[in-house]
């Protein structure tokens, strides 16, 4: 994945640092977020309900301590500083970047695909815990979207230590962009009024929990099906110029290595489909490729599909 060498970048949907936590909700785990918890979990030999994991399909921690006011500040700078070329060789400018061209798509799209007008959240790039809507985050929770203050919130170090490190995830660009993808969809999902299906139904591998992560997979694949041909602000080209056949390869293999089955497996080495919340890595990468190729919002009706 290329993002074009010049042209403008706006900054100012991502922060560093981020919101505030005033009142409480429950987040919805990335890809990776919910999982990741289960994964600790299991590793360390706790109890998930210990670590508030409410009926698996994510966490609501309380309030806690938030990140120094040092790192909020350092990654404010770095943000304020990004370019679009920086985009291509510094994982923070990247979703900066990344968080610009998903709204360039979704704000196209889905009025277009579904009558209903896209209201963008915000980015918020953190270190160590943070504050949110959905109570307590943590670099251990992994990238996470809380639904009661539309913010998708995300510890850049949980790519190279726990998606690569720990989970066998890919290290490429394209793979970072799909997991904030991803947690766009979960935004995309609470405008639609879908994600409620998390929590009414937590856990199994055809539950309402695995239908709303699979879907937001398939949103990811909408995004990247449309992201290297939707228009920038002001008619510029588009913020990325290419999406090679290579790149969605590092997706899927990101897509597998997130997948319940191959934690489970990573984990305790038992599979058990009853456990699932966010779905199999056979089911996770249909469902990103089912979204690229068709790029329809229709096409990720996993609520109506046989899982
Ligand atoms: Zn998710």
């Amino acid at each position: 994945m290329t993002f074009r060498n010049s042209g403008n970048l706006d900054t100012s949907g991502v922060s560093g640092g981020g919101g505030g936590g005033r009142g409480r909700g429950v987040a919805i785990g990335g890809g990776v977020g919910g999982i990741l918890v289960v994964l600790v979990a299991v590793v360390l030999g706790v109890d998930p309900s210990q670590l508030g994991v409410g009926g698996g399909t994510g966490y609501d921690t309380g309030y806690g301590s938030t990140g120094t006011d040092a790192s909020a500040q350092a990654y404010q700078e770095q943000i304020d500083g990004c370019t679009l070329a920086a985009a291509n060789t510094d994982t923070i400018c990247r979703v900066v970047a990344t968080t610009e061209s998903l709204e360039d798509v979704w704000t196209v799209q889905l009025p277009e695909q579904t009558g209903m007008q896209y209201t963008q959240p915000h980015t918020n790039v953190f270190s160590g815990r943070i504050s949110t809507g959905c109570g307590q985050g943590t670099s251990e929770t992994g990238p996470f979207y809380c639904p009661s203050d539309n913010e998708v919130y995300l510890d850049p170090t949980f790519f190279d230590e726990v998606l690569v490190g720990q989970l066998g995830g890919s290290d490429s660009p394209a793979s970072q962009m799909y997991v904030l993808a991803h947690e766009f969809g979960h935004h995309v999902q609470t405008l639609l009024g879908d994600i409620r299906h998390s929590q009414t139904d937590p856990r199994g591998a055809s539950s309402g929990a695995v239908r709303v992560e699979l879907q937001a997979d398939c949103y990811a694949g909408l995004w990247a099906h449309y992201a290297t041909t939707t228009p920038a602000p002001g008619g510029e080209a588009p913020l990325l110029e290419s999406l090679t056949s290579p790149d969605v390869d590092t997706i899927v293999q990101t897509a597998e290595a997130i997948g319940d089955d191959h934690i489970q497996n990573l984990g305790s080495g038992r599979i058990d489909p009853s456990a699932w919340t966010h779905g199999s890595s056979e089911m996770r990468r249909q469902w990103f490729i089912t979204g690229y190729q068709n790029g329809s919002v229709r096409s990720c009706d996993t609520f109506s599909a046989q899982l």
